[in-house]
């Protein structure tokens, strides 16, 4: 089905870690049906945006709006129930809980109010959870890894967890995705079906926002790219314009 994606906006985000000043004026814009890549050396800045637009660390000075709602103060739970949806460099899923559960779980942020009658398997929540749990296949199906479903997370390659994480966040009701490095490790084959299944998430509506090093990538599903560099916006805008860019090239050298 369609995604009704979130527009992202954040302006003059300004976070510090001590001396450090890990964001320094940076803005970004991302509408519906668009990809946005942050990219930018090791130690740019770019996790610490995802993690302050995900409400996980917060800001010192700036705005971050998410369809307009200004998030400031709000708990990471909060911001998801506006729609951000995200997965992480280390995939963060239930080991010792099947792929499907894991998915499943995802719909905490929409239906929280189910979920403890469905985990305790109360006979009213039965049909729901039926419900839910052919929701969570079919997501699975989506990102390509239906077969895995009633395997432990714990056994599947990270590769496949990040897709798990996608699975999970799109059964939450993400419509603005937030995928950090989700190509690194991955084999061809499996970068080949990752950039696939982002353009397919886009072009169904949503609105993607990714941390990437693999610029080929970047350069293949982004339609436009902002790189970060000590925290900076050094340069923004198409991929062959930004990549092209001598400033960008010596940033990258410098690493
Ligand atoms: P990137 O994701 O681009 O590699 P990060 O956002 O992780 O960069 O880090 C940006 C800067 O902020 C780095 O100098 C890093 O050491 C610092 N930093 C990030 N998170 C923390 C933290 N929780 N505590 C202290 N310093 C941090």
């Amino acid at each position: 089905p369609p995604i009704a994606g979130a527009a992202l906006a954040v302006e003059g985000l300004k976070k510090r870690f001590g001396g450090v000043a890990a964001l320094d004026d940076v803005a970004v814009r991302a509408g519906p049906g668009t990809c946005c890549a942050i990219v930018g050396p090791n130690g740019s800045g770019k996790t610490t945006l995802l993690n302050v637009v995900g409400g996980f660390y917060e800001r010192d000075e700036g705005t971050v709006q998410i369809d307009g709602r200004e998030t400031r103060g709000m708990s990471a739970q909060a911001v998801a129930g506006l729609g951000l949806g995200r997965t992480f460099q280390t995939p963060r899923l239930l080991n010792d809980l099947s792929i499907v559960d894991n998915v499943l779980l995802g719909a905490f942020t929409r239906e929280r109010a189910w979920l403890p009658e469905i985990v305790l398997r109360l006979p009213r929540a039965r049909r729901e959870a039926a419900a839910l749990r052919a929701e969570a296949l079919g997501y699975l199906d989506f990102v390509g890894i239906a077969d895995r479903a009633e395997d432990l997370a714990s056994e599947v390659p990270h590769g496949q967890q990040r897709l798990v994480e996608i699975a999970r966040a799109l059964m939450g009701g993400a419509r603005l995705l937030m995928l950090d490095e989700p190509a690194a490790g991955l084999s061809m084959v499996e970068l080949d079906k990752l950039e696939q299944l982002i353009s397919r998430i886009r072009d169904l509506g949503a609105t993607v926002v990714i941390v990437e090093h693999h610029l080929d990538l970047v350069a293949s599903i982004a339609s436009h790219v902002i790189v970060l560099d000590r925290g900076r916006v050094l340069a923004a805008g198409a991929p062959s314009e930004v990549f092209a860019d001598p400033a960008v090239q010596r940033a990258y050298m410098g690493e």
